[in-house]
């Protein structure tokens, strides 16, 4: 039993209805990491009839819960969270919490007749469970696979993918006026049942209509509100419950990047009371996945706005969104690059050649960032085209890096052989850098992602291309039946 649940252990009636109270409910939503569960808030029909705002929360947070490796608290541990999905021109795709990227169904690669009569394939798939899946249809068919072979996913060629994230609506804002007054209840279960919150639990029940110009118990937090205490994790939700004669009132934070302020109104407390939740969604057990605080210091009560003017609210919300995939993509840095910059730094003893090959075996692994910065440099180079050709080059590069389903790096030859030269150039540009002393993280990351990076690949990498693909493109013009792969063979 965990210790916050002590106090309250005596209420079990529905803060709604009145009825018996339900099984544990979830304080914190168990979709968006929430795990601390409480018997004393809600009957089960009445915690049932939540089930679409809690959806419609969770369905808006799925993508970055994917991103950042959150796991449902309705999800198995052995399941692990669930990855972020998007599209791409390939179908279907989905993002670990690594950033590592993966194309869900399954494609085939290879086919061909054999001279007994049957036919070989060679089918690639996303994951286990698509293979499982791919199967027991082929068996439904009277199809029987005889012999397959897992086959790993393309682990360096990633086609641009999209991901939607949109936030808001009267669901998501009554869901969060759930949240507030679940940790309201566990706290003070005597509050959470007094007459004066009738009208804000009609609102969380989706009973209640607002009159045009009837302030709503919950907003998106303008930009110029007193900010949260700083949370206890970098992507941690924030429950701030405030008890307050004038008014009481909530914040609820989520990834620690999206404020919402909610308003009680007017409760009969005689005090300033105030406790501060932190959720940390990437903690498994409930004891550490809550921390509870008195604070010292947290925002006032901000009165809820008249009128339903949501403008500027859109441009607020994105903003507020790279702010935190900016933060995502940061993290999955660490993770991607543990150890490599104190193994680029060691080589110091080595010769300036001796030094670049080990500098090249070191990236090797990370070609995908290679990758990432041929693409940067292609946008960079479209974006500065005064000209066709310049325009045409970009087109020629783009065209390049298309997927090349044959492979398992999803890579043709030609793209290939670049990713190699710009994985050479910028392992050259890395040890010269490293003569001037060790590299840091910063540093480092500017060369893999940023402006250092690109500098190679416009300056060194792109001619290279241009090239190649004058080549490529000449061989083609005379013999345009033949494939890109032939070209290669028999560009002297
Ligand atoms: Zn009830």
């Amino acid at each position: 039993m965990n210790p916050l649940n002590a106090q309250t252990t005596r209420y079990r009636d529905c803060i709604y209805c009145g009825q018996d109270t339900g099984s544990e409910e979830h304080l914190f939503p168990a979709s968006l990491g929430g795990r601390l569960t409480h018997k004393g808030v809600s009957c089960g029909a009445c915690n049932n009839s939540f089930f679409d705002i809690i959806q419609a929360l969770a369905t808006q947070f799925a993508v970055i819960n994917g991103m950042l490796g959150v796991r449902s608290d309705h999800t198995p541990k052995r399941k692990g969270p669930r990855p972020a999905e998007g599209d791409s021109a390939l179908g279907k795709i989905t993002v670990d919490a690594k950033g590592k990227p993966s194309l869900v169904g399954p494609r085939l690669k290879k086919k061909e007749a054999l001279s007994n009569g049957n036919v070989q394939a060679t089918t690639s798939f996303g994951s286990m469970k698509a293979y499982q899946k791919w199967l027991e249809e082929k068996r439904a068919s009277g199809i029987v696979p005889i012999k397959s072979k897992k086959v790993g996913e393309f682990d360096v060629f990633v086609p641009e993918a999209q991901f939607c994230v949109g936030f808001g609506g009267s669901k998501m804002l009554r869901a969060t006026a759930l949240i507030a007054l679940n940790f309201l209840a566990f706290k003070w279960p005597k509050l959470a049942r007094t007459g004066e919150l009738q009208n804000f639990k009609c609102y969380v029940k989706g009973k209640l209509l607002l009159k045009q110009g009837e302030p709503r118990s919950v907003w998106f937090a303008p930009t110029n509100a007193p900010s949260m205490p700083p949370a206890k994790t970098q992507f941690g939700h924030q429950v701030l419950i405030v008890a307050d004669p004038a008014g009481s009132y909530a914040r609820v934070r989520f990834f620690s990047t999206f404020d919402l302020c909610v308003d009680f109104g007017r409760l009969p407390t005689d005090e300033v009371e105030a406790f501060l939740f932190d959720i940390n969604p990437l903690e498994d057990s409930p004891q550490k996945n809550v921390i509870q605080t008195s604070p010292l210091e947290y925002p006032a009560r901000l009165l809820p706005p008249s009128t339903d003017d949501v403008s500027g609210h859109v441009e607020l919300l994105r903003s507020r969104r790279l702010d935190l995939q900016e933060k995502i993509e940061a993290k999955w840095w660490t993770s991607n690059t543990e150890g490599l910059l104190d193994a680029l730094n060691s080589t110091s003893s080595h010769k300036m050649v001796e030094r670049t090959l080990a500098i090249i075996e070191l990236l090797r692994p990370h070609r995908g960032y290679v990758l990432w910065l041929g693409r940067a440099g292609v946008r960079l180079l479209r974006e500065s085209a005064q000209d066709e050709a310049t325009q045409f080059l970009a087109d020629c590069v783009e065209e390049l890096f298309a997927p090349e389903l044959n492979e398992d790096d999803g890579l043709s030859e030609l793209a290939r052989g670049t990713m190699e030269e710009g994985l050479f150039l910028l392992a050259s540009a890395i040890a010269r850098k490293l003569e001037e002393g060790p590299l840091t993280d910063h540093q480092l990351r500017l060369f893999l992602t940023g402006t250092d990076g690109v500098h190679v690949i416009m300056t060194e990498v792109l001619p290279f291309v241009q090239e190649h693909l004058k080549k490529a493109y000449l061989l083609r013009q005379i013999y345009p039946h033949t494939s890109r792969h032939e070209h290669d063979e028999e560009i002297p």
